[in-house]
């Protein structure tokens, strides 16, 4: 049976570098809501203006508009042997959703929490930056760029910072965290479809620990050659 696999944590977790790590070594599109609502906030409608009001607060869009996106990009053919979900769930209709579509598409979920403590969360989103153009993501604390403020790889590039990751957002962001995503946590626990990560760990670290917790170790010569692209896509 295949998987969908549910990177599951707080924002700054490292979700989305995982996510892109298991797309890229393991062919496993990666499902990110985020990069979805950011993309479609750029664009210029009611329903962007609705998203990018959600977004810039800090704040969850509404289950009706997640659902219906997530289940229609999981419906598309290259899905068909799994993907990675990446900040969904979050809530407990958006998890009862999943279930269904789960049933449906005959794909087992397996949760990943990646757990990271409160004050390096903190530094890991105050910190960031994002290359608008790799999509390169650095951190001021823990993966300055060569040139404070700008891209290494293209050094004319000024770095973004984004705008829910200002501090007033930022704690917004970690209370919709605890509110409404830990229980759903709690649920995958109980259902014995989850194991708990160390979000501590450097990425290349990490990677292996949720290789290993998916039993995908065991394929090692399935892997794809790596590019050293992990992130380009990322919005
Ligand atoms: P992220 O990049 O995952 O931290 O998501 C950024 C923002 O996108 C969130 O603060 C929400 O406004 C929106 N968003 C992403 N995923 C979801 C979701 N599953 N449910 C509701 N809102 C979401």
């Amino acid at each position: 049976m295949s998987k969908i696999v549910v990177l599951i944590g707080a924002p700054g977790a490292g979700k989305g570098t995982q996510a892109r790590l298991l797309e890229e070594r393991r062919g496993l599109p990666q499902i990110s809501t985020g990069d979805i609502f950011r993309a479609l906030a750029k664009s210029n409608s009611p329903l962007a203006e609705e998203v990018r009001i959600k977004q810039t607060a800090g704040e969850l869009v509404s289950d009706d508009l997640v659902i219906r996106i997530v289940a229609d990009r999981t419906s598309a053919s290259d899905c068909r042997n799994g993907y990675v979900l990446d900040g969904f769930p979050r809530t407990a209709p958006q998890a009862e959703m999943l279930e269904g579509l789960a049933r449906d598409q005959q794909h087992e979920i397996n949760a990943v929490f990646v757990d990271v403590p409160p004050d390096i969360l903190e530094k890991r989103l105050t910190g960031r930056r994002t290359c608008p153009v790799s999509g390169e993501i650095y951190n001021i604390y823990f993966k300055p760029p060569k040139k404070e403020g700008y891209s290494d790889l293209y050094p004319d590039v000024q770095l973004i910072q984004r705008p829910d990751d200002m501090p007033d957002k930022i704690k917004v962001r970690l209370e919709a965290y605890e509110r409404d995503t830990r229980p759903i946590i709690d649920y995958f626990k109980q259902t014995g479809r989850l194991e708990r990560v160390d979000g501590t760990l450097e990425p290349e670290m990490l990677y292996r620990e949720i290789e290993k917790t998916l039993g995908l170790d065991k394929y090692a010569w399935m892997e794809r050659p790596a590019t050293g692209l992990a992130g380009k896509n990322k919005i």
